[in-house]
């Protein structure tokens, strides 16, 4: 018998995906990106993602509360729906959950899926509630729509391409880091009350991620239409990865262009981490990356809401980044990985 952990995460979606062929031609695309494509006429295509959830695994019950909880559930998959340049319109729900929730606890869930719908301007369209042996899992499905034309897959990057990421990098990973290490401190000492002020901004990051429709508009508004784009749910690495495989390029980034916040820099500091692997490996940020063209660059330049972090270079086998100290370094895709418990 062969423990999944030999597989990981990626490993065992392509052995799932070697075992199926598509049977229907209107299918554009099945697995293997942000989601699937399927063509509805007049030039329309939905597309379709799902996330599931699971307590102990994705998310703690003593620092995360249920209302940041159900919003989250929401937010990553909404975040793959804009990862393909679609705009969402409707999710389904699925929860299960043990005996020891109470009505004003799934109350609490669905009040924050609710805010998420609100924000995101989706509808809940169903969903199912079961029970469970032990814990929460939360299962969301998300409906997006587009033009056929508007899709963005993680394959179209060309060499010289301009590499974009929203946002700053790392902070939910720090965010994180820090929810654990107050959760450690008051289970030794519950007399100390964990004071989180300084960490605000990382710890919303964590809790409660907001997921980049904007940048879908920005871009439509700019004129502009990437080449590939992927959302960073495991890390700027691992998406990289992604995107250099399916397009059959390589990458050159800079470490000097990756986007920080002050409190993500603080607490890799305080872990004594390294920035740039903060930036590179830190997940659950669900920014956007994306390949833009060179010729949108004029377009483009004056956007305060994306950064430019390198191009596409030729070669599928390089992708490297130009460190602070003037040495040239791999870009391991070191993504988050639940089976194995580690990142790596
Ligand atoms: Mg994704």
């Amino acid at each position: 018998m062969t423990p999944i952990s030999t597989l990981g995460e990626f490993g065992l979606i392509e052995r799932i995906k070697n075992k199926f062929k598509t049977t229907h031609n209107q299918v554009i695309k099945g697995i293997g990106d942000d989601a699937a494509v399927v063509p509805i006429g007049n030039g329309l295509v939905q597309v379709y993602t799902t996330d599931l959830l699971a307590e102990g695994v994705h998310f703690d019950l003593s620092y995360a509360p249920l209302r940041h909880l159900g919003y989250k559930a929401v937010a990553v998959n909404l975040s793959d729906i804009f990862a393909m340049n679609a705009v969402p319109f409707g999710i389904t729900v699925s929860i299960a959950f043990s005996n020891r929730f109470t009505v004003e606890a799934i109350d609490e869930l669905y009040e924050g899926i609710k805010l998420a719908c609100e924000r995101y301007h989706v509808d809940l369209l169903g969903g199912d509630t079961t029970s469970s042996r032990q814990g929460l899992v939360i299962s969301v499905t998300a409906f997006g729509q587009a033009k056929e034309e508007e899709i963005v897959y993680r394959s179209g990057a060309q060499p010289n391409d301009l590499i974009c990421v929203s946002g700053d990098a790392g902070a939910a990973y720090a965010g994180l880091l820090v929810l654990e290490r107050e959760k450690n401190s008051f289970v030794n000492n519950p007399e100390l009350q964990p004071d989180l002020s300084d960490y605000d901004y990382v710890v919303a990051r964590q809790l409660k991620p907001e997921p980049r429709g904007d940048i879908i508009q920005e871009l439509r508004e700019m004129g502009v239409r990437p080449s590939a784009m992927i959302d960073v749910s495991d890390g700027i690495a691992s998406e990289l990865h992604h995107i250099c495989h399916q397009s059959k390029v390589g990458a050159l980034i800079y470490a000097n262009k990756l986007n920080l916040d002050y409190q993500t820099l603080k607490v890799a500091e305080e872990f004594q981490i390294g920035a740039t692997t903060f930036a590179l490996n830190g997940g659950e940020d669900y920014e956007l990356m994306f390949t833009l063209p060179l010729k949108d660059y004029d377009k483009v330049k004056s956007s305060g809401n994306f950064h430019i972090i390198g191009k596409i270079t030729p070669d599928e086998k390089q992708i490297q980044i130009l460190l602070d100290t003037g040495g040239i370094a791999d870009v391991e895709a070191q993504g988050w990985d639940h089976f194995r418990g580690e990142n790596g």
